[in-house]
């Protein structure tokens, strides 16, 4: 396995390290008059708070921006003007916004009157396993929603084309891995959905697992087999040092260690990885294997693949250029395209020449007894909010 952080990982982490400072405020030499906005972003059914929201106030030529940090709390300080829209966004902005009316007051700090709270903007998909639950992490912690699919419908993309995002818990009931399956997430990624898979599920990615050594090869899946070799060798254990090496994950846990458990045995263990098409967030300090990967880099190069998704004409997703160098990628009212567009934006999400969906594979995941630990819980809580 290769220790090195692949390029990309590391421009990364310098546009995590620049954009998570106080405020990125773009410098035209101009003095301004700003104020100051401060408030907390809470899931729907107010229970639970939004780390790592980006929360922002884009006024033609400048964008003002901040990250929430572990209990939700931001403080945003912006050009000082009455009914500003304030935006905040998870991910790319295109699962979950919202936008409310401001008035930054110059010279002042302006609380929030209410909790802001972070909508659901995507259609998901779950479908159901034996051993993960993560639709309870969804739809009953988060108060977000998501339809229960069966077997039938990922056979054809026609049949999961509606939903931005698709949950396959570990041990999918009476689901295998098929070609037709394959086309379907094929074309479902490559369209720009995006797929979270726990433990089993790796079936749907690189093939049903022979229970043999890597490389041998795995039948059927999408993504190519030299990518990642994963075997189900991992026994009932607790890992207490997992390693979080994703920056944005450390900011969001606020710490880059934590203990994951594992309560049931042959759990599929990553025997080797290929780090340009995969990165890791989590390792296992005793072997330095991946706990937890994503990747954007697949593409099957199907002009012809469907769009899927929800579609809102009135938002649209590009990459800003901060200034310093780093890019983020928001979503914008589509009216305000052109003035992004005149500072040097582009049109999508940054860093994703194919415009293709995240991938998450987690060798743990939600029990259904739902005893996990809080910091596995804000994990699960990272990638539905992240998709
Ligand atoms: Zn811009």
């Amino acid at each position: 396995m290769r220790k090195l952080l692949p390029i990309y990982l590391c421009a990364l982490l310098s546009i995590i390290l620049f954009s998570c400072k106080k405020n990125n405020i773009e410098d035209t030499g101009i003095p301004e008059i700003t104020g100051t906005i401060t408030g907390k972003v809470v899931s729907p059914n107010n229970r639970t708070p939004i780390r790592y929201a980006l929360v922002f106030i884009s006024t033609g030529k400048k964008l003002y921006s901040t990250y929430t940090d572990t209990e939700g709390n931001f403080s945003l300080t912006a050009a000082a003007g009455l009914q500003q829209e304030l935006h905040v966004q998870t991910g790319h902005g295109d699962k979950f916004r919202s936008i409310i009316q401001v008035d930054v007051i110059a010279n002042q700090t302006t609380p929030l009157s209410d909790l802001l709270r972070l909508n659901q903007v995507g259609n998901f998909a779950y479908l159901a396993g034996s051993y993960d639950k993560i639709e309870n992490i969804l739809i009953d912690s988060l108060g977000y929603n998501a339809q229960s699919l069966n077997s039938n419908s990922i056979q054809n993309i026609a049949g999961i084309a509606n939903y931005n995002a698709l949950f396959i818990d570990c041990g999918a009931y009476n689901t295998y891995v098929n070609p037709n399956i394959d086309s379907a997430f094929s074309n479902f990624v490559s369209g720009g959905g995006s797929l979270y898979m726990s433990d089993y599920s790796m079936d749907f990615l690189t093939g049903q697992n022979a229970l043999t050594a890597c490389p041998a090869p795995r039948y059927y899946g999408f993504i190519d087999d030299s990518t990642v070799c994963s075997r189900r060798t991992g026994a009932v254990s607790v890992v207490p040092n997992a390693h979080v090496v994703s920056p944005e994950l450390q900011y969001f846990l606020g710490k880059d260690s934590m203990s994951i458990s594992y309560n049931l045995g042959t759990w599929e263990r990553i025997q080797s990885i290929d780090n340009n098409f995969w990165q890791t967030m989590i390792t296992d300090p005793t072997d330095n294997s991946p706990l937890l990967i994503r990747t954007n880099q697949y593409s099957n190069g199907n002009i012809n693949a469907p769009f899927v998704g929800s579609r809102d004409s009135s938002q649209v997703t590009i990459c800003h250029q901060m200034g310093n160098g780093s890019s983020i990628t928001i979503t914008v009212n589509a009216n305000s395209v052109a003035d992004h567009l005149a500072h040097g934006d582009s049109m999508g999400m940054c860093n994703n020449p194919n415009q293709s969906g995240w991938i998450y594979f987690t060798t743990f995941h939600n029990e259904h007894n739902g005893q996990i630990s809080e910091d596995v819980k804000h994990i699960l809580e990272f990638m539905i909010l992240n998709l």
